[in-house]
């Protein structure tokens, strides 16, 4: 039987020209600045990111960690959206590495977030409350089933953080998902923050690593950060290498997308099943199972009885994703499963 793995992102395997370009890397000890390909990675990376420097790390989540320990200092508070990756799934790793609180905000990515903002930052002249130093963003919003955040309203939003004297870090796990859903340069969308993530090894298929960009002064604290956790690579230009080929990819994500759109539309009419059509965006569909009288586990496990993996997002909600490895045959047979579920 056929397996379509709609699962994450993450399942990706490295392409044979990845593989090639691995075996041929050229390589140095990177924790002492010799690794040619990682250099050329964070150089290549900084460029189409469009901020001064970048940093090659382990994982998303480290990426993440690294920033939160480079923008905050001990006790400070950071806003954060109740429904973010680094809220909901980082391990509570600021509490345990940067022994900071985070301030969970429902909405913060959404049309309200100014004035959410405002709500919850802290006055720093009162003697009880913790200082506000940092809001973190997620574009596109994983669990939001992969919504963008437009330039314009991360704008509105970076010019409130520094009336307030606040850093603004944006988890762009899938930043370039959102920048070729819209049409615009990642560069657009990186002006408006001090630090962002994304992932290589995601929708651009590269078997490991992510980057955290910013500026020069930035990337060199986080880079010290980064040995702190243990993340200084030796060798790494074997992996940055298939982040080279990686970041070559960025502009099939589009496929991904109709891909998404021809799942959505398909699982919305099964009847009992709720999907947001307009919140399907970019690669990611949430949709709400509770109406079938399945819970989302029983449901994923129907589907994978068929060969379509999905995973649940919480007691009624599942969470499909298309990604590189996901064919438009694969999307067709996944779709005339979905069609004969009952
Ligand atoms: C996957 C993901 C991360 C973390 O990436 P890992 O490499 O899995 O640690 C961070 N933020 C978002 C929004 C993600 O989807």
């Amino acid at each position: 039987m056929k397996t379509v793995d709609l699962r994450s992102d993450t399942v990706t395997k490295p392409t044979m020209e990845m593989r090639e370009a691995m075996a041929h890397a050229e390589v140095g000890d990177d924790v002492l600045g010799e690794d040619p390909t990682v250099k050329r990675l964070e150089a290549t990376a900084a460029a189409m990111i469009g901020k001064e420097a970048a940093l090659f790390v382990a994982s998303g989540t480290m990426g993440n960690q690294v920033a939160v320990l480079s923008h905050t200092a001990r006790g400070n508070e950071v806003i954060v959206d109740d429904q973010a990756h680094i809220f909901y799934y980082e391990v509570g790793a600021p509490a345990i590495l940067s022994a900071v609180q985070l301030r969970p905000v429902t909405g913060l990515h959404g049309p309200d977030a100014p004035k959410l903002i405002k709500a919850a930052v802290r006055d720093r002249d009162n003697i009880h409350y913790p200082e506000t130093s940092l809001i973190c963003l997620e574009n596109t919003h994983n669990r939001g089933s992969g919504t963008i955040m437009a330039p314009e309203q991360m704008q509105e939003i970076y010019e409130l953080a520094k009336q307030y004297r606040l850093s603004v870090h944006v988890d762009g796990a899938r930043i370039f998902n959102a920048a070729v859903a819209l049409g615009r340069q990642p560069g657009e969308f990186s002006r408006w923050c001090d630090s962002i993530m994304f992932c290589l090894s995601k929708g651009l298929g590269a078997p490991v690593g992510s980057m955290l960009a910013g500026s020069r002064d930035f990337i060199d604290r986080a880079r010290k950060y980064r040995k702190a956790l243990g993340g200084g690579m030796r060798q790494a230009g074997i992996l940055a290498a298939a982040g080279l080929v990686a970041l070559g990819s960025v502009n099939r994500l589009a496929e991904d997308h109709v891909h998404a759109k021809m799942l959505a539309q398909s699982l919305a009419g099964i009847p009992g099943v709720q999907v947001d059509l307009n919140k399907v965006q970019t690669n990611i569909i949430v949709a709400d199972v509770s109406g079938t009288g399945m819970t989302s586990e029983e449901f994923v496990s129907v589907l994978e009885q068929r060969g379509v993996l999905a995973i649940t997002f919480g007691p009624t909600l599942i969470r499909l994703v298309t990604h590189r490895d996901v064919s438009r045959e694969d999307v067709e047979y996944a779709i005339d499963v979905i069609n004969n579920i009952n």
